[in-house]
């Protein structure tokens, strides 16, 4: 399997300090995982459609599509993958349907996104009619097959109220991957991530005394995963390497904070008090091949500018 990490940011952005801010020059939590016949993307968040094109990936190529939940930052690009992939320019072109799997309400989302857009499509008749269908996965089985692809969905806790929020365990050719998805410290991925070779993480780091000025943030923080948290679940889980992605920041301009954002070395810090194995802060369009009990990681090039 290669995953690729498209985007590991949060629906944060600090405006004006692009090049500064670690925030905003990552795009919205969304991966990709090509295994055999299969490409499948976990969430379509902000940028999408421009970290698929830098990675070389066009849409015609996807199969499917996971959704965790349905918070805006995990389907806000949707409506832009689906309307850039019916162009009859190169990325797009695409003519088989867009298939969306999760959490009940899929079908009625896709739905109400066709709706949306219907004067664009009626505009633009020239281009593809394309078709984005929802479906339930059915929360008896949770499990998705297909030539020897298995999805399997868990749920997590993510203050999502009636409509439950999901973690995906993807397993293909004796090589398995877990994400997350967004949520508070959680024991259904351990109790699906143990022994994986990947599992992918998401993260909220806070400066200190924050917390006290913004008790407002809290309610945000609670349904998240501090560093110290996650590194207890990768050392329960053992996975050959644990991987941060929806990686937030809480902290400095932001949030009209005095003090500093927290840093990559403030992550890795905070993980190091609960957890000492193989670790990478994922970056977007950093990379990993699960194979045959191994991964490797492919870093991106990073522009000077934009270290996190
Ligand atoms: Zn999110």
């Amino acid at each position: 399997m290669r995953v690729i990490l498209l985007g590991t940011g949060s629906p944060v952005t600090a405006p004006g300090k692009l090049f500064k801010s670690s925030d905003s020059v990552r795009a919205n939590a969304t991966t990709l995982i090509h295994a055999g016949r299969e490409t499948l993307l976990f969430d379509a968040g902000r940028g999408v459609v421009n970290r698929l094109s830098a990675a070389g990936i066009s849409g015609k190529v996807i199969t499917a599509i996971f959704l965790t939940h349905f918070h805006s930052d995990h389907i806000v690009g949707l409506p832009d993958l689906w309307l850039t992939s019916r162009l009859n320019f190169a990325w797009g072109g695409r003519e088989i349907p867009f298939e969306a799997w999760g959490p009940p309400g899929t079908p009625a989302l896709m739905t109400a996104i066709a709706q949306a857009f219907t004067p664009d499509l009626d505009e633009r008749p020239h281009d593809i009619r394309l078709p984005l269908v929802g479906h339930e996965l059915d929360t008896n089985k949770m499990v998705w097959r297909r030539n020897g692809v298995t999805v399997t969905a868990f749920v997590v806790e993510h203050g999502t109220g009636s409509i439950p929020a999901y973690g995906y365990r993807i397993d293909y050719e004796g090589s398995s991957v877990l994400l997350s998805g967004d949520t508070c410290y959680h024991e259904n991925v351990i109790k699906y991530g143990k022994g994986v070779d990947l599992l992918v993480h998401e993260v909220i780091v806070v400066h200190p005394g924050l917390l006290k000025r913004r008790p407002d943030l809290l309610r945000i923080f609670n349904i998240h995963t501090s560093p110290e948290q996650a590194g207890r679940i990768f050392s329960l889980t053992k996975p050959k390497l644990a991987a941060y992605t929806h990686i937030i920041f809480f902290g400095g301009p932001a949030f009209s904070s005095p003090t500093p954002a927290p840093t990559t070395r403030d992550l890795i810090s905070q993980t190091r008090k609960s957890y000492k194995g193989p670790l990478a802060v994922g970056f977007d369009l950093m990379s990993f091949d699960v194979i045959a009990g191994k991964v490797a990681v492919h870093r991106p090039p990073r522009q000077s500018a934009v270290r996190a």
